[in-house]
């Protein structure tokens, strides 16, 4: 497989009041063509400024990237000027929210909104463009799609804004498209049917997809490998099936005990004690370690480097470190 996205060493900082804070700490990763990648960790890890960081959404005054490279086809999207990004975004690489409402504009119609799109980026007149609109709502399952054309995002459920959002997404065939917790806010039932259609548009789109989501039983849905984020850095990386079946840091194992158990009835819900760690002092070892119930002297003073210690399985934990498991 090769590489679609490549993000090296990359580095997002903040500036708040003359603090630095280094919320994206020098991440390392790729997505293949048509793969799906899940960014898992508690909020605060840094996952969704990944995700603006290649749109280069960031809040601004306040964020920047400061190092690294994000390399999109080759292109390396950290030197775009806004310009060109503005025919990335929407286009090659789109992306969507937790809360569809946010991003629709409440005084358009879905249907102005999603021929919008069209118009600007594949230059479609009015009539294509929404005989276009048309097609992409059946598709994200809306039987009568031309009667959504012309309502109002507020007359929808969340669910089937969610769904608009996603046909938005796709309109453009995207190569890419980022989902920030895509399901967080609707009910159980609901979430399984986006998950299924996200699934379903990225393969008929043969798109990749970055998810992000803090929700281990979406992962296991829809994800082929997992990053796990920690405190601005990769913690662990591996396959779904392994990463489940063999998770290596502490974090991970933390983070798969917080799962709710379904076949044993009780839903014990663990939570890993303490709080992730504000980017205004990071301890000074490995960032789990005030967390960790393995920590050992070592684990508090020297940062752990990210290992592979199988091919595709890499760890940034001491126990670790000399390529073995202890
Ligand atoms: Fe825990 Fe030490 Fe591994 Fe950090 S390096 S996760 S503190 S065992
Ligand atoms: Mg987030």
């Amino acid at each position: 497989m090769s590489a679609l996205l490549e993000v090296k060493n990359l580095k997002t900082y903040f500036y708040n009041k003359k603090k630095e804070l280094p919320i994206i700490d020098g991440i390392d990763f790729e997505v293949n063509k048509g793969e799906t990648v899940a960014l898992v960790g508690e909020s605060g890890s840094g996952k969704s400024m990944t995700a603006l960081s290649i749109m280069r959404l960031l809040p601004s005054p306040g964020g920047k990237i400061v190092e690294g490279q994000i390399l999109f086809d080759g292109q390396d999207l950290v030197q775009l000027s806004e310009e060109q990004m503005f025919k990335v975004r929407g286009n090659e690489i789109s992306m969507i929210f937790q809360e569809p409402m946010t991003s629709l504009n409440p005084v358009l119609t879905i249907g102005e909104q999603l021929t919008e799109v069209l118009r600007y980026h594949k230059k479609m007149g009015k009539k294509a463009a929404r005989e276009r609109a048309v097609e992409l709502l059946k598709l994200v399952g809306f039987g009568r799609a031309e009667r959504i054309l012309d309502d109002y995002p507020h007359r929808l459920s969340g669910g089937m804004r969610q769904r608009v959002m996603i046909a938005m997404a796709m309109s453009c065939n995207p190569k890419l498209l980022i989902a920030d917790e895509p399901t967080t806010a609707l009910d159980v039932t609901i979430q399984a049917q986006i998950l299924e259609l996200m699934q379903k548009v990225s393969e008929k789109f043969d798109s990749s997809i970055i998810l992000i989501t803090h929700d281990l039983g979406v992962v296991a849905e829809l994800a082929e490998r997992v990053i796990v984020m920690y405190a601005g850095q990769i913690q662990e990386e591996a396959s779904v099936n392994e990463l489940f079946n063999n998770p290596l840091h502490p974090y991970t194992a933390g983070l798969l005990a917080a799962v709710p158990s379904i076949e044993g009835g009780a839903k014990r819900l663990y939570s890993i004690p303490g709080n992730v760690p504000s980017p205004e002092n990071y301890p000074a070892g490995c960032r789990f370690a005030p967390r960790c119930a393995q920590a050992t002297e070592a684990c508090f003073q020297t940062l752990p480097e990210l290992k592979e210690i199988e091919p595709g399985h890499k760890v940034r934990c001491h126990l670790y470190q000399e390529g073995e498991q202890q």
